[in-house]
């Protein structure tokens, strides 16, 4: 368990979230680190840190995986049931800090939901 923790590779992952509020596409988090890891490597930390309660995974519209950090989150459990917001103009991705009621039918069971809005952030609009 430990032994990944604590890697250098880890913590460099782990400074990308701590430096921004914003999710990070798995596009652009592999062409960051290409110069110290390769893809699998990536993969595989994004995958311990998920596990841990550290960041959260989301698809977009696209099919791209993105990232971001949790708030109050724990290795048994994640509460990331927010949606989140993809800029068109700047294509940032970010957590938005809203309640979302996901409907309830009767014979089916929901076990997740992703909702993805779409439209233009605070900064492009300023
Ligand atoms: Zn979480
Ligand atoms: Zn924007
Ligand atoms: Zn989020």
């Amino acid at each position: 368990m430990g032994v990944i923790r604590k890697t250098k590779k880890v913590e460099a992952l782990r400074q990308m979230f701590a430096e921004t509020d914003k999710a990070i596409s798995v596009v652009t988090l592999v062409d960051t680190l290409k110069g110290s890891m390769n893809k699998s490597t990536v993969y595989r930390i994004l995958e311990r840190l998920e596990e841990d309660g550290i960041v959260h995974s989301f698809n977009d519209t696209d099919g791209l995986k993105w990232y971001a950090s949790c708030k109050g989150c724990s290795e048994k459990e994640h509460s990331d049931a927010h949606p989140h917001f993809k800029c068109t103009h700047c294509g940032n991705m970010e957590c938005l800090p809203v309640d979302v009621q996901i409907p309830t039918i009767s014979e089916y069971a929901i076990e997740s939901s992703e909702i993805i809005l779409v439209g233009e952030c605070a900064d492009c609009r300023a």
